[in-house]
């Protein structure tokens, strides 16, 4: 399957702070033949990993993670800002292309039986993919997968991850 996703991702100079070129993905997901190919491309890879959950940081995550979970019937689970959550925790704090933040699950939204794996729309540095990862840690559940429509290459996310150089780390598109 093929299909050029690029054309329908905009960039976008100085947002959110002058300097960071933003990928506006809000076109290609409101393209039905886009939303499809993106998420049918991701549970093709994923399909015969096992995964019992997929997880989905607030907010872009959730548009993607969410339909991979439910084709792949696994289950989802959202990471959410601080104070969203209406439960007892688990918190991993990390840096982003810009600026500080942290993450959350519900201390129950994973099991040591769970194989996870961990959706977004876009890697840039890293930090929120390493931040899921450490939550998935926490739940003493098993991190098998990450996939994501676009991964910024230029700033060496997976460098960021080499200690789990082992994971599948699957992208749509590389931007270099
Ligand atoms: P990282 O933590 O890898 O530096 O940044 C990735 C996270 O920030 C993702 O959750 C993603 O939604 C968001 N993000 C960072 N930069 C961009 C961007 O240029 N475009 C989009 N769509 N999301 C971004």
């Amino acid at each position: 399957m093929s299909f050029d996703y690029e054309h329908l991702i905009v960039d976008i100079p100085d947002y959110p702070q002058p300097g960071v070129v933003f990928k506006d993905i809000t076109p290609l997901i409101a393209s039905p033949e886009g939303f499809q190919a993106v998420v049918s491309q991701l549970v093709e890879h994923f399909s015969a990993a096992g995964a019992t959950k997929v997880m989905g940081a607030e907010a872009r995550g959730f548009m993607v993670a969410a339909p991979v979970a439910y084709a792949l019937h696994a289950g989802f689970v959202p990471a959410r800002k601080p104070g969203k959550l209406p439960r007892k925790t688990l918190t991993e704090n990390y840096a982003l292309e810009y600026g500080n933040d942290a993450l959350e699950i519900h201390t129950d939204a994973l099991t040591p039986d769970d194989k996870v794996i961990i959706v977004d729309d876009l890697i840039a540095t890293g930090g929120t993919a390493l931040a899921q990862l450490r939550l998935i840690e926490q739940a003493g559940a098993q991190c098998i997968g990450m996939g994501f429509l676009m991964e910024l290459a230029f700033l060496h996310p997976r460098d960021l991850l080499q200690e789990h150089r082992a994971l599948d780390i699957f992208s749509l598109v590389q931007v270099n």
